[in-house]
């Protein structure tokens, strides 16, 4: 059997692991549309999220938690609006530092490149894919993945088959053909083993509790660094 194609997860992967405070997040963009409420929106908006990725947790990923825009329109936010567009540069503005790729993962994707491997990216995500791309132009990565799935526009997530299955049939192999990196041992390990994938686990992710359902999944191979992923992937050539 040979491999044909790697696929990776986004925060926690091609990222490095930061604990984000919630709540901070939402207060980035509160502040900006709401100075006066600031406090009480930030906690609804991080009360809604936080149930949307339980929905998506409790239904295996059947019942994705969404995109954004729905959580800005279920709070009444006019998403058109001046106001929530510089919000959402706040909100963006507090997030870049975060989403930086790991110096590794720029030669690691050129390395997997040079051999002939296709490059996806699969996210878990309510961010829209052109929040994404801008991230993956600054990185300078965007030219590298061959195809990219955010759950955000996808009608599934992970850990549900379909979301690997919509990545696959992008990158035209079959799932015994693709390995799967990822840092999330439920979503991410789980789901790309039960699929077929070979799976690479990054272990770093101080992933909540409460977040993985069921740790009792074991990765094919455990990469300490993202540089390890190419080793790993050519010794089961
Ligand atoms: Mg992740």
């Amino acid at each position: 059997m040979s491999i044909r194609a790697v696929v990776f997860d986004w925060g926690g992967t091609l990222t490095p692991w930061h604990d984000i405070d919630l709540v901070s997040q939402w207060y980035a963009y509160a502040e900006i549309y709401d100075p006066e409420h600031a406090s009480p929106l930030a906690h609804r908006l991080a009360e809604a999220e936080v149930h949307r990725w339980k929905v998506q947790q409790e239904s295996h990923g059947a019942e994705p938690a969404g995109a954004l825009d729905q959580l800005f329109l279920d709070e009444g936010i006019d998403i058109t609006g001046a106001r929530h567009l510089r919000a959402l540069g706040s909100y963006l503005d507090f997030w870049a530092p975060h989403t930086a790729a790991d110096p590794q993962a720029r030669p690691l994707m050129e390395d997997l490149r040079s051999r002939g491997y296709r490059i996806g990216v699969l996210s878990n995500t309510m961010w829209p894919s052109r929040h994404h791309r801008e991230v993956f132009e600054r990185d300078d990565l965007i030219t590298l993945i061959d195809a990219a799935f955010y759950t955000s526009e996808m009608p599934v997530a992970k850990p549900h088959g379909e979301a690997f299955a919509a990545v696959l049939a992008a990158l035209g192999v079959a799932a015994s053909e693709t390995v799967f990196v990822g840092d999330r041992i439920w979503d991410d390990i789980a789901g790309a083993s039960r699929a077929g994938l070979r799976t690479i686990w990054i272990p770093h992710s101080t992933v909540p509790p409460e977040q993985v359902p069921d740790a009792s999944a074991t990765p094919d191979a455990v990469a300490h660094e993202l540089r390890d992923v190419l080793g790993i992937v050519e010794s089961w050539q």
